[in-house]
């Protein structure tokens, strides 16, 4: 089993008054299964994803990754559980002043130390750049290493990002929202390539688009105010259930 996720609960702290944002949730998550998160803007999507990922620790319960409790771990082995999950996010981050095989490169940081991460990047070992290369080839960006970041479009900034994966190479794919930026006609492309890319990888992904989700994912968890609505296979997903989950949202 990749998460097991026991009563967690999080809560934001801030100044106006504590944000609760999840609830009591249980869920578990096996080793290579394909889930999308759905659920209205606020509905605690990208917390979930962000626990996952050990940026956040639950505020009670217990998140578990492969049998370990995330918030009983070191700094440092935090820090290696972190290097075997990649996340996407909506916004790219690359690093607009380099080029697109130096960000694709900055997949490997975790591995790096501080001077090693400056070796690679300003003068990559052949085996590194090899690696760029070839994790731009497969996002179809083959011809684009050298170009900076900045000059390339937004769905070729999302594909350097997805290299970046690659190169990575973690266990644990999330996503959030990955593709919410692009227009309809790239986001289909992309979400192909991102399911080949996490072939044989726990996918997790939270997802804006309700049929991507029913058409690619084979289970899909619907949040609801900081609760699990539904867990189900995609094929269970009624529409009336999507209008429940939806209903009061405010766009
Ligand atoms: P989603 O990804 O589904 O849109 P989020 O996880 O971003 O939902 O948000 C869940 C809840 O937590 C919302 O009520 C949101 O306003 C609140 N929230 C999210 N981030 C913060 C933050 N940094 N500080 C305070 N509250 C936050």
């Amino acid at each position: 089993m990749t998460y097991q996720a026991l009563q967690v609960g999080h809560v934001y702290p801030s100044r106006t008054g504590a944000v609760q944002s999840l609830f009591e949730i249980g869920l578990g998550i096996e080793k290579g299964e394909q889930v999308a998160l759905l659920g209205p803007s606020g509905s605690g999507k990208s917390t979930l994803l962000r626990l996952l990922n050990g940026t956040l620790r639950p505020g009670s319960g217990e998140l578990r990754f492969e049998g370990r409790d995330l918030a009983a771990l070191s700094r440092r082995d935090l820090r290696l559980v972190r290097r075997r999950i990649g996340t996407v996010f909506q916004q790219p981050s690359l690093v607009p002043s380099l080029s697109a095989s130096q960000n694709a490169l900055c997949g490997r940081l975790g591995r790096w130390t501080l001077p090693q991460s400056l070796r690679a990047l300003l003068s990559p070992s052949e085996g590194d750049a090899r690696l760029a290369e070839a994790a731009l080839d497969k996002v179809g960006l083959a011809h684009k290493g050298p170009a900076r970041a900045d000059e390339l479009s937004g769905g070729q900034q999302q594909r350097v990002a997805i290299a970046r994966v690659l190169v990575q190479d973690p266990e644990v794919l999330l996503a959030d929202e990955p593709f919410s930026s692009l227009d309809p006609s790239l986001q289909k492309q992309l979400a192909e390539l991102l399911f080949d890319v996490a072939q044989g990888r726990t996918l997790v992904a939270a997802l804006h688009d309700v049929e991507m989700a029913l058409a690619y994912f084979p289970r899909v968890i619907g949040l609801h105010g900081g609760r699990v609505a539904f867990d189900l296979p995609a094929a269970q997903v009624s529409p009336a259930l999507i209008e429940r989950l939806y209903a009061g949202e405010r766009s």
